[in-house]
């Protein structure tokens, strides 16, 4: 039988490593899809359109919402981020399991439209290394960094709504860790609806 995909948000403080966690995810299976979220914000050196985000304007990114074109959509550290609708309707009606890589705000707005959607939350090994990260990436400014580590603190009071915590310590294997994660979810009974209700007409029909 086929499956529809599920939504996977993937959440988690900014310099975690999740961007390079997804590409590795999306490089390593081919069952999921990556979404392109679309963004006010510039881009960073090295970013290119159409690949981390789509960069738009205020205007466009308001018209985008106007014509419900976002699955959702959220504010952070003075810009908008947004999911683009069709992408991922697409992809779950082909059976990919779609990996959205959004902040928390959006991810229970996600969890509230999709109950199926499984959260996972990304972390540092500590607090202090998060600093190092943010500080090497070298592409931000100091008040850019500091306005990032006070929005850590604030998303860190929302760990408990998502469904599991993910430490990305070593690369390789947080990244097998992640696909097991979803493995598993799959097999939850609340994800599998269709084939519960089958087994029981097939098992009503021999009786
Ligand atoms: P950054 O500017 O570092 O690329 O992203 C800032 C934050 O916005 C990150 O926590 C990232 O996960 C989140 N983000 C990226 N795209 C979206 C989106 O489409 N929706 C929401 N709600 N958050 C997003």
């Amino acid at each position: 039988m086929k499956h529809k995909g599920i939504l996977i948000v993937v959440s988690g403080f900014s310099g975690a490593g999740k961007g390079t966690l997804m590409k590795q995810l999306v490089h390593a299976y081919d069952n999921y899809a990556l979404s392109v979220s679309m963004t006010t914000r510039n881009p960073r050196p090295g970013e290119e359109e159409g690949r981390e985000y789509f960069f738009v304007t205020k205007e466009k990114f308001e018209e985008e919402i106007a014509k419900d074109g976002l699955v959702e959509y959220a504010r952070y550290c003075d810009h908008y981020y947004g999911t683009p609708r069709e992408y991922v309707e697409r992809q779950l009606e082909k059976g990919k399991d779609v990996i959205l890589e959004i902040e928390i705000q959006g991810a229970l707005k996600i969890k509230e439209k999709f109950p199926t959607a499984l959260l996972l939350f990304v972390m540092p090994p500590n607090a202090a290394e998060l600093k190092k990260r943010l500080e090497g990436r070298g592409t931000e400014s100091q008040e850019v960094i500091s306005q990032r580590l006070k929005r850590a603190s604030e998303e860190a009071d929302g760990i408990e709504q998502y469904d599991f915590i993910v430490i990305n310590d070593k690369l390789e294997e947080c990244v097998q860790e992640m696909h097991a994660l979803i493995h598993a979810a799959h097999c939850a009974p609340s994800r599998n609806e269709g084939l519960i209700e089958t087994m029981r007409k097939e098992l009503d029909a021999l009786n």
